[in-house]
């Protein structure tokens, strides 16, 4: 213990009080002057100086005050089992061992905010045979993978999935716990919080980390996309957060990265899951790949009619992409919802977006705004779409899109 005593400025001392209710050691007195310290009671912990408003307390060593200050609010606000809670886990995801795309998206986020922390980054595998993608997760940027490697798991459901997990983290205490916001992810997010008892945010698009107070702020749009919030979980471990596929940016696979994979055993009773997995069956193949396609051309309400979806197609099918949709377009029933882009539909993030007649609504951007090129077709110079479009096209869309799929049939062959 060091017998540091706060340093206090008596020219600056307005006689506010604030340290003196700060102070949790009774250390410090006003008596009709500047602030005085209590050598005896002093623990130099730094809440004195946190409050002050005109800087007139200080301790010797800033960046120790600041370290005093910020252990002192995680010990106020998270009860003591809670406090040797650290690491960022990402859940690895897979159906059929095919890795879902977004896991290694959160593998390189997570990495980022391993490295503010200065943690390690841990993926979670759980499956059979599956010991190829624990391996595959060290190459996107895991430290050390938890593998579950049981044909209980091999495919997910919802009742083992969260035994393990929650075994998992009971034992090793992780901080942070990233899921993919995808049908399996946020299923499992929200049972596994649920049984911890402890905070999840859906849907995040912004992640960041505080490195004063370790706390992960979680930013996702809320109502309707026209707001940002901004979410923490402060009182209880592990914080939760499910990521939209295509937002966060993939990382590079690097096949020499080394890292440790530790195999966990679960006691599983068979007998005591409720659910059997009795067939598979795939989904519309086109409508699935919606968020892994490079060329998407949507369609809006602007092409007044289902037919009209016939000349998105076209173009689909010179440039060799996915048709996409705007809500308005399914909501009239002229496309499936499977091909709806935007805040309720999929999130998308290919090397090209060709939006037809679709305005451009918040709700929709927030599903397509990342792509790397963006081109608008609509006759409304105003259209709000044209503020995220990297090409834009004022013009009647059953001119300009037949000519367009004209050029490039020449063009591609
Ligand atoms: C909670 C909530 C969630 C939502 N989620 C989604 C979502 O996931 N995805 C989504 O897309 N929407 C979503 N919406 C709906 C969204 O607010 C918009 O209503 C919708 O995106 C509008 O679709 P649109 O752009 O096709 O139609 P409109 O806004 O009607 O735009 C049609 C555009 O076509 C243009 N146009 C018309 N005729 C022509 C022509 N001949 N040539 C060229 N241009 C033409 C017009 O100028 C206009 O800009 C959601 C709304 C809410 C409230």
């Amino acid at each position: 213990m060091s017998n540091q005593v706060v340093e206090i400025f008596e020219d600056k001392c307005i006689e506010c009080g604030l340290c003196v209710q700060a102070c949790p050691a009774n250390a410090l007195t006003l008596e009709g002057g500047p602030v005085q310290v209590n050598a005896d009671k002093c623990a130099a912990n730094g809440e004195c100086v946190e409050v002050c408003p005109t800087e007139a307390l200080a301790l010797d060593n800033e960046e120790d005050a600041d370290d005093k200050v910020t252990e002192a609010k995680i010990k106020e606000e998270l009860p003591t089992e809670l406090q040797d809670y650290k690491g960022v886990w990402v859940f690895i995801e897979q159906v059929r061992n095919e890795v879902a795309p977004v896991s290694w998206e959160l593998l390189g986020e997570g990495r980022r905010l391993a490295e503010d922390l200065g943690v390690e980054l841990t993926g979670v595998v759980l499956g059979f045979d599956a010991r190829d993608i624990a391996y595959e997760a060290i190459s996107y940027g895991a430290d050390k993978v938890y593998l579950i490697d049981d044909p209980v798991v091999k495919n997910y459901r919802t009742q083992p999935y969260t035994q393990a997990f929650i075994q998992l983290v009971e034992k090793y205490k992780p901080e942070i716990i990233l899921l993919g916001a995808t049908t399996v992810g946020r299923d499992l997010a929200g049972a596994v919080a649920t049984k911890l008892e402890t905070g999840l945010t859906a849907d995040c698009t912004v992640l960041e980390v505080d490195h004063a107070t370790r706390h992960l702020q979680q930013t996702r749009p809320a109502f309707g996309g026209n707001i940002m919030a901004t979410i923490l979980c402060k009182k209880h471990r592990p914080q939760m957060a499910t990521v939209r596929p295509r937002v966060m940016e993939m990382p590079k696979r690097d096949n020499n990265r080394k890292g440790k994979i530790i195999e966990e055993n679960i006691e599983f009773d068979e007998s005591k899951i409720k659910t059997k997995v009795l067939k598979i069956i795939e989904e519309a193949k086109k409508a699935a790949y919606l968020d892994k396609a490079d060329i998407i051309v949507a369609g809006g309400r602007g092409l007044g009619e289902e037919k009209n979806f016939k000349l998105i197609e076209d173009l689909v099918n010179i440039l060799g992409g996915t048709v996409g949709a705007s809500r308005a377009a399914v909501d009239a029933g002229w496309i499936s919802v499977e091909h709806q882009v935007g805040q309720t539909g999929v999130t998308v993030r290919p090397k090209l977006y060709i939006a037809v007649g679709i305005s451009g609504a918040i709700q929709h951007l927030v599903g397509m705004e990342r792509s790397d090129t963006i081109v608008a077709i609509n006759n409304d110079p105003e259209a709000p779409i044209f503020d995220v479009a990297t090409y834009g096209v004022v013009g009647d869309l059953f001119k300009v899109l037949p000519a367009l799929t004209e050029e490039f049939r020449k063009a591609l062959g």
